[in-house]
């Protein structure tokens, strides 16, 4: 990776591991239980100890767990066939391919998506999701305001997604209005998708059009279904707000490693409910888009507020332990996130994860 450009995509660093492990696991390990098994296990050891790996060696970091894990498998198979090999002499070396490549082209991926970002844009973004400044500090050192910034990082953001799609496909976009009308879909901007007449495009253009469902998938619709909700007061509801959420989840297709991501985020939130603010309220929504389906989780408490939001969502921050994520980590787990609180009224968080 250059070094110039050290971050990978901020919002969804640990998620957009995932597929990268699963590669890795899936090159080495054949039955897919184990396979499930080792990518949550990689997961769970990366988030406990993601406040000391740094943003840009999130993948190799991620990488080495998921070695570390086929080895000592690999290392009791092994075991156990040697005293098989005594009857019957099939003790053949498996195959290993080869780590580096997977991890390079991930690296690379990234690196050329974070150079396409203008330098002031990827600077605001890399203080703010790396460094963890907040929107009123970035303003006051650019004699902007806090707003202001915050629409410069979700264009910024908006922008990183198109690129790194973009850097993906390894091929540059066929026309030149491509990257205008990906960050219009990036964006939501339906103004700006009329002018750019999107629709237009879209039927001529198969490289946009195999490229806007990733990028539309964010903008959520609700379906008719109806909500499923679940109070939570006590530490038993904790398990049963995550086991509801779970089977919501498996009702509309999602994977396993998604359930797991799902569970893990209803669970950290549910835990400050019951300890924060003692009584609150989960809302399962099953949200379509196109044809992309998702859920939608709202947790509301009335507990005490969260005086300073921003704060809250670093790391390091949370004083619950638990797997050591708290808010941040529920972020990181899902597509979409957002909070609202009022010292004295309580908090709303909103998340939505997306069937891949
Ligand atoms: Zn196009």
């Amino acid at each position: 990776m250059n070094a110039a450009h050290p971050a990978p995509p901020p919002e969804d660093s640990i998620v957009e591991v995932v597929p990268v492990v699963r590669r890795v696991v899936a090159a080495r390990v054949v039955d897919p239980a184990v396979r499930d098994d080792v990518v949550q296990e990689t997961l769970a050891r990366l988030m406990a100890s993601r406040s000391r790996v740094e943003q840009d060696t999130l993948v190799p970091y991620a990488i080495a767990i998921a070695r570390n894990l086929i080895a000592s498998l690999a290392e009791r198979e092994q075991r156990s066939r040697r005293s098989a090999h005594l009857l019957t002499d099939t003790d053949q070396p498996e195959p290993r391919p080869d780590d580096e490549v997977l991890r390079h082209e991930e690296a690379a991926i990234v690196g050329a998506a974070m150079a396409r970002l203008p330098a002031a844009e990827r600077e605001i973004l890399l203080a703010h999701e790396v460094e963890g400044t907040d929107t009123a500090t970035l303003a006051a050192s650019r004699g902007s305001t806090p707003g202001a910034i915050a629409a410069q990082l979700n264009r910024t953001r908006s922008r990183l997604r198109v690129e790194y799609l973009v850097a993906q496909s390894a091929t540059d976009p066929p026309t030149d209005r491509c990257r205008a009308i990906l960050m219009a879909l990036s964006l939501g901007d339906r103004r700006r998708q009329r002018e750019l007449d999107v629709h237009g495009h879209l039927l001529a253009c198969d490289f946009c059009a195999a490229h806007s469902p990733a990028l539309t998938a964010r903008r959520a619709r609700r379906t008719e279904q109806e909500d499923v909700r679940v109070p939570v007061g006590r530490d038993s509801d904790v398990v049963a707000a995550r086991q509801k959420g779970r089977e919501v989840a498996a009702g509309v297709g999602f994977t396993g490693t998604e359930l797991t991501v799902i569970a893990t985020a209803i669970s950290e939130i549910a835990r400050n409910i019951v300890k924060f603010a003692k009584r609150g309220e989960f809302t399962y929504t099953v949200l379509t888009d196109g044809d992309r389906t998702g859920l939608q989780v709202v947790a509301r408490d009335s507990g005490p507020g969260i005086p300073d939001v921003q704060r809250a969502l670093e790391d390091g921050y949370s004083t619950y332990r638990g797997l050591g994520l708290g808010l941040p980590g529920a972020r990181r787990l899902m597509d979409e996130f957002d909070i609202v609180s009022t010292v004295g009224e309580g908090t709303t968080v909103t998340m939505i994860k997306w069937r891949a």
